[in-house]
């Protein structure tokens, strides 16, 4: 899918490669082996349905670098799902793995299917299916999946479960699982508690206060509610939030916990009270300080950019932000916390629970949130220092490093 402006969402994180390789200085054979993918599956993904007809989905798996340790990266369920996101969301991966310092690489997998339409035992089904056929490129020190739009701790149960039935018994092999099956405590909430983190941070280095700060998210998954939740804790009043149905919005403050149960309940925020109803285009424009994109990608584009009314945007989602918005906020002065930093904390939950897994051992809740912290205040500050060095945007910054440190181990490896 394309843009307004011709984009897709590999252009709009090639556009940040290119410009930090460029300030690198790499040159151009170095530059191409890492900006391009190690590796591209495809695989059909047939499913036979509860009422015996057969279907066939693609399902991808998209192994982008391995230089600084095995391919991570989430499993998406969406009918959007293509070669091309996928390739773009691989990328990210390898260049938020590089910022929050974790030692892996990047990959993205996921399959074109709207997994609504499913039950739970064909979402299973389908799953167990596309584990078989992407068997040969996976392995706890090769490539280690995780949860993303769509698929949750469940679909990494059954996706271990398979996985192991064909290799012992592997919890290393995916990330997000639940704690009763080997994941890690607080890996469900990291997201959108390092959503949180970052925020903090970024508020403190504007100066502007959280307490009372009013807060927009959009998205009410995994990332989004818990974002929301922490965000609160932290003394943010939640303004608005959405899901795919639609908006809410209340300047006094959405009631979290009413839109926590629906959601588990519901599965939806529709039927939320005590707020007024706005489509997500309006709720993105509506007046707040912070806004939180945690939906999809290409939401914040130079269609609305210069219609967005926060002063600090923190990108919850992947590439939610078109190169052409990003400069609209530039111009207006508004601060973006760039994808590969913002929503670094589940991937960084990910490699604690990977960790705890290859040893056999589990950590408390307390340790994981503390190192959690620790590791995105680390994140921030090199960020933050980057580009004041460079005097460039908190996402350029980014890549710098991200880059820089992917480029360094390419080449202290070899070729
Ligand atoms: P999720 O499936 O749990 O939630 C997605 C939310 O977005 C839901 O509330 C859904 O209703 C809403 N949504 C879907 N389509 C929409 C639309 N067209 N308009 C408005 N809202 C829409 O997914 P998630 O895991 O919370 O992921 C959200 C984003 O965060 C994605 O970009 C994902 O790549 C990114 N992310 C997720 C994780 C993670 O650990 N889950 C980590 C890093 C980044």
């Amino acid at each position: 899918m394309v843009d307004s402006a011709g984009h897709n969402s590999l252009d709009v994180v090639n556009h940040f490669f290119t410009f930090a390789a460029k300030i690198l200085k790499l040159n151009d054979a170095l530059a191409y082996l890492i900006q391009n993918t190690d590796r591209e599956l495809r695989v059909e993904v047939p499913l036979v349905r509860d009422d015996g007809t057969l279907e066939v989905y693609n399902g991808y798996r998209v192994q982008h670098n391995n230089a600084r340790g095995p391919y991570k990266g989430g499993l998406r369920y969406h009918p959007e799902v293509d070669a091309i996101e996928v390739t773009a969301l691989a990328s990210l991966m390898t260049w938020k793995t590089a910022l929050v310092d974790v030692p892996f690489g990047g990959a993205k997998g996921g399959i074109s299917v709207d997994p609504k339409k499913l039950s739970l035992r064909e979402k299973e089904r389908l799953t167990r299916r596309f584990v078989q056929g992407i068997d040969p490129v996976i392995g706890p020190n090769e490539d280690i999946p995780a949860p993303d739009v769509n698929t949750d701790a469940q679909t990494m149960a059954w996706f271990m479960d398979e996985y192991s039935r064909q290799h012992g018994y592997t919890p290393a092999i995916v990330t997000g699982k639940p704690p009763a099956v080997g994941g890690s405590v607080g890996r469900k909430e990291a997201t959108g508690l390092g959503v949180a983190i970052a925020t903090e941070h970024a508020a403190e280095a504007m100066r502007l206060p959280l307490q009372g700060a009013r807060v927009i998210v959009q998205g009410f998954g995994n990332v989004g509610s818990h974002a929301a939740m922490f965000l609160q804790e932290r003394g943010a009043t939640i303004v608005g939030i959405s899901d795919v149905s639609g908006g809410k919005y209340n300047p006094k403050g959405i009631d979290l916990q009413t839109a926590l149960r629906l959601q588990n309940e519901a599965g939806s925020i529709k039927d939320l009270g005590g707020a007024e109803n706005r489509t997500n285009a309006e709720l993105l424009e509506s007046e707040c300080e912070i806004l939180v994109p945690a939906a999809l990608d290409r939401v914040l584009t130079s269609d609305n950019a210069e219609r967005i009314k926060a002063k600090l945007i923190v990108e919850g989602a992947n590439a939610p932000t078109t190169f052409e918005a990003d400069e609209i906020f530039r111009r207006r002065g508004i601060t973006v916390v760039p994808d590969i930093l913002a929503n670094a904390g589940g991937v960084t939950v990910s490699y604690f629970e990977w960790v705890q897994n290859l040893q056999q051992f589990a950590w408390p809740i307390e340790q994981v949130q503390e190192k959690l912290a620790k590791k995105m205040a680390r994140a921030f500050k090199d960020t933050w220092e980057t580009a004041a060095k460079h005097n460039v945007t908190p996402r350029e910054a980014a890549f710098i490093l991200a880059v820089g440190r992917v480029a360094e181990a390419t080449q202290l490896r070899g070729y």
